[in-house]
C-alpha cells in the first residue's frame, strides 16, 4: 500500500513518472483513507463517484508519454467551486440540489493538467466564518485533535491534506479561509495576488476580496498548484497578466515585522514563542529581520467586516429560489423569496446579510462603506510603500492554535481570528502560511506576506523556511 503521510505532490508524481505505481493505485489509496478516517474528520460532503474513471484517464496519458504538472494526482475542491455535472453548496442548505453546469476555470485547469478531481470539502456557509461550525452539513474535525476546530472556512480542504487523504486541495481566501485552515491543521495555504487566479465558476462571496489559492503539504507543492491554476481569463475582468505588476525590487531577504502590531493584538504566549523563534529561523537562514511599523494595517479587521458583508449583501441576492438549488413555496411570489431564504440561509448568513444592507443604506453609506474604502486606500498604499525597503511582512498567522468546538460563542470572537489574515484581501497582496512548529499536539503557522504580484518571493522564503 502506498504511504500517503510521507507522499507530496511532486513525489508523486516522479514516481508516477517511473511506473512505481499507477494513478489508479494512487487514487484508491486516498480513497481507502478517506473511508477509513473520514467518517471522525468530516472533510468531504461528497467523494465524486466519477474518481476512478478520471484516475484510468491518467493511467492511459501516462502511458502514452504524456507528463502533465499534476497527471493523475488526487486533488481536492472546496465546495465553493464549480465542476460541470457535479454538485456544489457552498455548504448551505439554499444550494442543496444545485448542480454545476459548467467548470470554474481554476477548475478546468486542473482538469487540463490531469489532476485527479477526488470530492468537494466541508466549509463554512459561502465561505463565511473561521472554524467551519457553520457549515449548514455539519463541522469538519481537526485531523490532530478532533474536539477542536480545523479552522475555517476551507476547514475541509485543510483537513482532507493535512490528514493525507488528498495530495492537495483548492480553498478561497476572502479574510483569511486558505492560510488560518493552513495554520490549524499544520500545513501550506497560498492567498495569491488579488487577479492572479480566476474567479470564474468561484460561487462569490465577496467579489473584491475572493481568490482561489492552494493547500499542499510543502511550499513546492503549492506553487506547482499556483502555476496550474493562474493566468488572465475573459471570463473575469479582474484577472492580472504577467506583466501588470513589474518586479521593481530585487530580492534583498529582508523581513519586516510589525512588532507594534502584533504584540498589542493579544496573541497567546505559545504563538509569540513560536513567531521569535521563525524570526530565529530566518536570521539563521541570512535573512535580515527588521521591524517596521504599519499603523494603518490594524485597520483592515474594521475595514473588512464593512467592505465584505456590503458585498455579500448583493452577491447573496441571486439566492431567490427562483434561479438556483433549494425552493419554497410561499403564497405568491414575493413570499416565495421569503420563505426560500428564511429556510436556506443559515444564522451567520442573515447576519452578514443584515450588516450588509445597513452599511450600504443611504445615510449610512458614508458613514462606513465609504469610510471603509477610503480606509482599504490606506492601508494598500501604506503596505506598498513598506514592500519598497522589506521583500516580505512576517506575523503569526493566527492569534492562538486550533480552538475547541464552540469556544468562540461571540461573533465578534471569531472575527477576531482573522486579525493577520484580512491586510491580505482587503489590499489585494500575496499571503502564505507556513508550518512553523507545534503548541503540544497543535500546529502552529506564520504568515509571511509580499508584494503585489510577488509569490515568487513567499515561494523562495517559504521553502527555504521549511527546508525544502
Ligand atoms: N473569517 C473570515 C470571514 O468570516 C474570512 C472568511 C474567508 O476568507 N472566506 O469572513
Amino acid at each position: 500500500m502506498i504511504d500517503l503521510s510521507k507522499l507530496t505532490i511532486k513525489g508523486a508524481r516522479e514516481s508516477l513518472r517511473k511506473k512505481e505505481f499507477t494513478s489508479r493505485e494512487l487514487t484508491q489509496a486516498s480513497l481507502s483513507l478517506i473511508e477509513e478516517k473520514d467518517g471522525n474528520i468530516h472533510a468531504f460532503l461528497e467523494v465524486y463517484d466519477d474518481v476512478l474513471s478520471q484516475a484510468d484517464e491518467a493511467d492511459k496519458k501516462i502511458s502514452a508519454g504524456v507528463d502533465l504538472p499534476l497527471l493523475g494526482i488526487p486533488i481536492a475542491l472546496k465546495d465553493n467551486m464549480l465542476f460541470a455535472e457535479h454538485k456544489a453548496t457552498a455548504g448551505s442548505k439554499i444550494l442543496n440540489g444545485f448542480t454545476a453546469p459548467y467548470d470554474a476555470t481554476a477548475v478546468e485547469k486542473l482538469k487540463a493538467a490531469g489532476a485527479v478531481l477526488i470530492g468537494r470539502t466541508n466549509m463554512d456557509e459561502f465561505a463565511m466564518g473561521s472554524s467551519t461550525e457553520n457549515s449548514a452539513y455539519g463541522p469538519t474535525k481537526n485531523p490532530h485533535d478532533l474536539t477542536r476546530v480545523p479552522g475555517g472556512t476551507s476547514g475541509g480542504s485543510a483537513a482532507a491534506v493535512a490528514a493525507n487523504m488528498a495530495l492537495g486541495a483548492l480553498g478561497s481566501d476572502t479574510g483569511g479561509s486558505i492560510r488560518q485552515p493552513a495554520a490549524l491543521c499544520g500545513i501550506v495555504g497560498l492567498k495569491p495576488t488579488y487577479g492572479r487566479v480566476s474567479r470564474s465558476g468561484l460561487i462569490a462571496f465577496a467579489s473584491s476580496l475572493d481568490q482561489i489559492g492552494p493547500f499542499a503539504k510543502t511550499v513546492t507543492d503549492a506553487e506547482i498548484i499556483y502555476n496550474t491554476i493562474r493566468g488572465l481569463d475573459p471570463l473575469d475582468s479582474t484577472t492580472v497578466g504577467e506583466d501588470t505588476y513589474p518586479h521593481k525590487k530585487e530580492f534583498e531577504k529582508i523581513i519586516g515585522v510589525p512588532r507594534e502590531f502584533v504584540e498589542k493584538e493579544g496573541i497567546g504566549e505559545e504563538t509569540k514563542k513560536n513567531l521569535e523563534e521563525a524570526i530565529e529561523k530566518f536570521e539563521s537562514l541570512g535573512y535580515k529581520v527588521v521591524d517596521v511599523k504599519l499603523p494603518s494595517v490594524p485597520y483592515s479587521l474594521s475595514a473588512y467586516y464593512i467592505i465584505q458583508p456590503a458585498e455579500a449583501s448583493s452577491n447573496l441576492a441571486r439566492f431567490d429560489g427562483v434561479k438556483y438549488g433549494a425552493h419554497v413555496d410561499g403564497e405568491n411570489s414575493i413570499d416565495d423569496y421569503f420563505q426560500t431564504r428564511g429556510a436556506g440561509f443559515g444564522p451567520e448568513v442573515r447576519r452578514r446579510i443584515i450588516l450588509g444592507t445597513y452599511v450600504l443604506s443611504s445615510g449610512y453609506y458614508d458613514a462606513y462603506y465609504g469610510m471603509a474604502v477610503k480606509a482599504k486606500e490606506a492601508i494598500t498604499a501604506e503596505l506598498r510603500q513598506t514592500f519598497r525597503s522589506v521583500d516580505l511582512i512576517l506575523t503569526p498567522t493566527t492569534p492562538s492554535p486550533a480552538f475547541k468546538f464552540g469556544e468562540k460563542s461571540s461573533p465578534l470572537e471569531m472575527y477576531l481570528e482573522d486579525i493577520f489574515t484580512v491586510h491580505a484581501n482587503i489590499s489585494g497582496c500575496p499571503a502564505i502560511s507556513l508550518p512553523s512548529g507545534f503548541s503540544g499536539k497543535l500546529p502552529l503557522g506564520v504568515e509571511l506576506t509580499a508584494d503585489l504580484g510577488r509569490e515568487d518571493n513567499l515561494f523562495k522564503a517559504g521553502k527555504e523556511f521549511l527546508g525544502e
